[in-house]
């Protein structure tokens, strides 16, 4: 199962609309005090989980603690999830960002992260861009995956991998995920 997080208004769902637009069926919702979480279920391979977007407080309230229940309600449905997460391509590093990267980091889930609306950066700052959020948000053994939702640039890369994520997951099945001490992030604290 594959968890897909990002600050509200990152592009989330036109992303997971052009990927899974053929692939999945929605086949059910859980509900939350506040918001759902959606599920999808990909080629009868694996589910890919919506998660709610974080980072606006005049969304729904999706506390610290609540996105905690809901990370460890996916790992107990799935003990060994992978997760996307999705920040915003033409924006610096944003810090709830940070804190759910941190986060996912420290539970020791399989995590990729993309950089989406890549179409929106100027190709003068690409480079540059992509050298920041790689150092704030990649990780050592997976490359930061820049992608546009609305030209379609780099969707397949990011397809494999999300697949490669989910390997490794099924590889390291023996290790049980960790506990997270990080904290996610607070939404109150931006727009
Ligand atoms: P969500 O709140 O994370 O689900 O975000 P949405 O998918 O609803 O997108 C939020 C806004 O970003 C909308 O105005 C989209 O048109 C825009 N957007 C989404 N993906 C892209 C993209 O790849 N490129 C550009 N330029 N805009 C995008």
């Amino acid at each position: 199962m594959v968890a897909v997080l990002g600050r509200s208004n990152v592009g989330k769902s036109s992303l997971l609309n052009a990927l899974l637009r053929v692939k999945a069926a929605r086949v059910s919702q859980t509900p939350g005090r506040t918001q759902a979480l959606y599920w999808y279920r990909v080629d009868d391979r694996f589910y890919v989980v919506d998660c709610p977007g974080y980072g606006y407080a005049k969304t729904a309230k999706v506390s610290r603690i609540l996105f905690s229940e809901m990370i460890e309600a996916l790992l107990t449905t799935d003990p060994h999830p992978a997760a996307l997460l999705l920040v915003d391509g033409r924006l610096e590093a944003q810090e709830s960002d940070r804190s759910m990267a941190l986060f996912l980091h420290e539970t020791g889930l399989s995590t990729v992260v993309a950089a989406t609306k890549w179409d929106a950066v100027k190709p003068s700052q690409r480079v540059r861009r992509l050298r920041e959020l790689t150092k704030e948000y990649g990780l050592p053994d997976r490359p930061l995956q820049p992608v546009s939702s609305e030209t379609g640039e780099n969707l397949p890369a990011l397809s494999r991998l999300v697949s490669a994520a989910l390997q490794s997951r099924a590889e390291s099945r023996s290790e049980p995920p960790r506990k997270s001490t990080a904290e996610p992030p607070d939404p109150s604290k931006e727009p």
